[in-house]
């Protein structure tokens, strides 16, 4: 386990890598918006759909227990990648369904007026607008943590904000523009003390370091497979048993119920009361088998080399004039949302893309966190650990070639 990965070979994992676009080498550096899909997953997902696929829980047949044995198994692969229980960890179509039950079935029958709801600049639409909702129909009002100049949460201020009225605290493990890590264990300590429950996005978290629930002590953590290796439309909510079991379902239908009745239904037990109707058995089956795949690498050996890019990317990118970094907390993860003087960010992202190089432009969802900055949009390189030092070097001479037609 403590030899060194051989990212050569894993980066061979990667077919669509691979490829080229516009006559050039693709070079991907998005995978805070997607990441790439390594073979193992393309293969578990070709796999199900050959041997496997029939619906889950309900056929006594043979293939009916293995795709419901296959689906199972992924929900407790996942669940020992963040070190839970899997009979605390609901199967959702991502962050945003994640979030959403957590807003519809946690916060909306307990908040009331004069309560708040406690969020950091830095989140992601998903971490702001089921608030918003939620605060419409209860009552509640919404109260924003703010961020020092580097994009860190402002710390002292946050005790502040963490005044009796707040009952919820909504909060981003890793910022997807800024690339900051907050301290969530430090945070969900200080919340606890003052009974705050805590939700957790760590949709760019999971990815790219280990990740341990307990350990955080939140009450509930979010993540969204396709950013995991996985295929879209999948992820999940982990919640504390408690919890989970308190909540009333937030989607009904099948799968769902113990018995139903029009006088009154009967639920499941939870995951399962959370999972009404056919969930994308095909998609988890690859979520899987990319948490295996993942384990399989080591989420510290991916974490120290993701750094040790971003280190590089960083020092690289020192050479381009006019260069401004938003987002420079200490320790941070491989985002690097980044501006130019004299270019606008869809101008650059256009060129780079000519080039071949895949950067993400724009508020990234966003909008509160760049106004905060003062800007509009920012281009964004987010590295993974399939990415290369070529790659990064291939960054670095396409924004000097096209800010030489921008500026
Ligand atoms: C991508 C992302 C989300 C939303 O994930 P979906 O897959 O679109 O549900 C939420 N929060 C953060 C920080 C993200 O990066």
């Amino acid at each position: 386990m403590s030899t060194t990965p051989d990212w050569t070979t894993i980066r061979q994992d990667f077919p669509l890598l691979e490829r080229q676009v516009h006559g050039k080498p693709l070079v991907y550096l998005d995978s805070a918006n997607t990441s790439q899909k390594p073979a193992p997953v393309i293969a578990a997902v070709d796999d199900f759909y050959r041997q496997h696929n029939a619906n889950v829980s309900r056929a006594v047949h043979q293939l009916g227990s293995e795709a419901t044995a296959l689906y199972e198994g992924a929900r407790k692969t996942l669940a020992r990648l963040i070190h839970a229980r899997a009979d605390e960890l609901v199967l959702t179509s991502g962050t945003t369904f994640a979030i959403n039950l957590v807003a519809y079935s946690w916060a909306l029958p307990r908040l009331k007026p004069g309560d708040v709801i406690l969020l950091s600049r830095m989140e992601h639409h998903a971490n702001i607008v089921p608030w918003q909702l939620i605060a419409e129909r209860s009552g509640a009002t919404i109260r924003v943590a703010e961020l020092t100049p580097e994009g860190a949460l402002d710390l002292d201020a946050l005790w502040q904000a963490m005044t009796p009225e707040v009952k919820l605290l909504g909060l981003a493990h890793v910022s997807n523009v800024l690339g900051t890590i907050n301290p969530v264990a430090d945070i969900c300590r200080e919340a606890k003390k003052r009974g705050i429950t805590t939700v957790i996005d760590g949709s760019q978290a999971v990815p790219h370091m280990p990740v341990d629930v307990a350990a955080i002590g939140c009450d509930f953590y979010a993540a969204t497979g396709h950013k995991l290796c996985g295929p879209t439309g999948t992820g999940f909510l982990w919640g504390r048993r408690e919890h989970l079991a308190a909540m009333p379902p937030f989607i009904g239908g099948g799968e769902m119920i113990r018995e139903v009745r029009f006088e009154g239904s009967t639920f499941n037990d939870a995951p399962h009361k959370f999972e009404a109707g056919t969930p994308n058995i095909a998609g988890f089956v690859g979520l899987g088998a990319a948490a295996d795949y993942l384990q399989g690498i080591g989420m510290s050996a991916i974490q120290a080399r993701e750094a040790e890019l971003l280190t590089y990317a960083t020092e690289a990118m020192q050479s381009i004039d006019g260069l401004r970094v938003i987002g420079t907390a200490p320790g941070k993860a491989a985002i690097i949302s980044f501006l130019i003087e004299g270019t606008h960010a869809h101008d650059l992202a256009t060129l780079l893309d000519l080039e071949g190089i895949a950067v993400r432009s724009g508020q990234h969802c966003a909008h509160p966190l760049l106004q905060a900055f003062g800007i509009t949009a920012t281009c964004r390189a987010s590295l993974a650990f399939y990415n290369t030092h070529a790659e990064i070097d291939a960054l670095v001479a396409a924004i000097h070639k096209v800010r030489k037609l921008l500026v």
